[in-house]
């Protein structure tokens, strides 16, 4: 993969810009770089590509926390911008956007135009994430009328060149000093209507159907990260290639763990007895038990990395760790013998065992002697 130019720098703008900003930068560059405005410039349409990807990652305040937080790592955060999951998009949005509906790409005429891209949620458990799982799944996508295959026309009929635009899909008027060139209202751009509509489809040359896809959910893949599926959006039309589908992956919380990227955290209670004179605790993880020795004197809040107990790398060899945070329990509901066991251990008691009352109570008695 090539590599990637910084969203922020791509839009020319600040880490700490606001919403606002990044959608004024946005509508500025994409205008100056529409590749309707710039047809056969090869360059001209990646750097497009590049703002929409920024656009889209930038203006999304998860996508932008997630970026931050990762930058580029992880898989790619749903492709070029602007394809909703809703299914109308491409093109036509991002121009109509900017431009309040006009001659888009795809309102021109004759022109291969891409398939729309489809989103899909998956939702996994936090054990899939982190070894991997292949998922088949059911979701309704369109595809071309099998009946008219994709023309709209009835059986033994073709759509005709539309008579209000010639077969331009657009239509000029000028008023003042302004050329406007609005989609043809007949043909919405086709540059062709059907007499006879096709009875399958009425027309639309599109039916919907239901459509089952298998993917390999990576090991390591975290909540929100999105797979892509390319080609197996919706068909393009005049030999346009298909969407993409984007499955975007959420992730179930673990009951004991808790992940940060390759990092897993467990919070553990040991007995303060363990605490004081160091014990082997069985440690959960995510793949069974390890064991781990604590020191003597292991004190509340203390933190013990166990190597390679984590999350698998998503591109990479890699696993990270696990971090346990022990949390000394005090007991409760202690009977007689104990208590008076404790009693006689605090009458051994040196004065040399705490260090953090000793330390107290030195600072105590400096404060006072001045
Ligand atoms: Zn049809
Ligand atoms: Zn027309």
């Amino acid at each position: 993969m090539a590599t990637k130019r910084d969203y922020y720098e791509v839009l020319g703008i600040d880490k700490k810009a606001s919403t606002e900003d990044i959608k004024k930068a946005y509508r500025k560059l994409a205008k100056e770089c529409h590749p309707d405005l710039h047809p056969n410039d090869a360059a001209c349409e990646a750097r497009f590509k590049e703002i929409n990807e920024a656009n889209e990652v930038l203006s999304d305040p998860e996508k932008r926390a997630r970026y931050d937080q990762f930058g580029m790592d992880g898989p790619p955060m749903g492709g070029f911008g602007g394809f909703d999951a809703s299914g109308f998009g491409g093109f036509e949005s991002i121009f109509d956007q900017l431009f309040g509906g006009g001659m888009g790409q795809a309102q021109r005429r004759g022109g291969p135009r891409p398939g729309n891209d489809l989103r899909f949620n998956m939702r996994v458990t936090f054990e899939e994430a982190a070894f991997g799982v292949k998922k088949s799944f059911d979701f309704m996508r369109n595809e071309e009328c099998e009946t008219c295959h994709g023309s709209g026309a009835k059986e033994g009929t073709q759509p005709v060149t539309c008579a209000t635009c010639k077969g331009t899909g657009q239509v000029r008027s000028s008023g003042g000093f302004m050329v406007t060139v609005r989609t043809c209202p007949t043909c919405q751009g086709t540059g062709q209507t059907v007499a006879d509509p096709c009875t399958a489809c009425s027309g639309s040359g599109r039916q919907r159907k239901k459509r089952t896809a298998t993917v390999n959910v990576p090991a390591g893949i975290d909540d929100g990260q999105v797979i892509v599926m390319n080609g197996q959006g919706e068909p393009g039309t005049q030999g346009g290639p298909r969407g993409d589908l984007q499955i975007v992956i959420s992730v179930t919380p673990h009951k004991l763990f808790v992940r940060d990227g390759t990092t897993l955290y467990l919070d553990m209670p040991i007995t303060f007895t363990q605490a004081a004179l160091g014990a082997a605790l069985d440690i959960p993880t995510l793949q069974g038990k390890t064991s781990y020795k604590i020191p003597e004197g292991t004190q509340d809040g203390a933190k013990f990395r166990i190597k390679g107990e984590g999350i698998k790398q998503l591109h990479g060899a890699g696993r990270g760790d696990l971090v346990v945070r022990v949390k000394v329990e005090i007991p409760k509901r202690m009977n007689a013998k104990q208590k008076e066991l404790l009693r006689e251990f605090e009458k051994a008691a040196t004065g040399k065992e705490y260090e953090g009352q000793k330390s107290f109570l030195d600072k105590v008695k400096a404060s006072f002697r001045s």
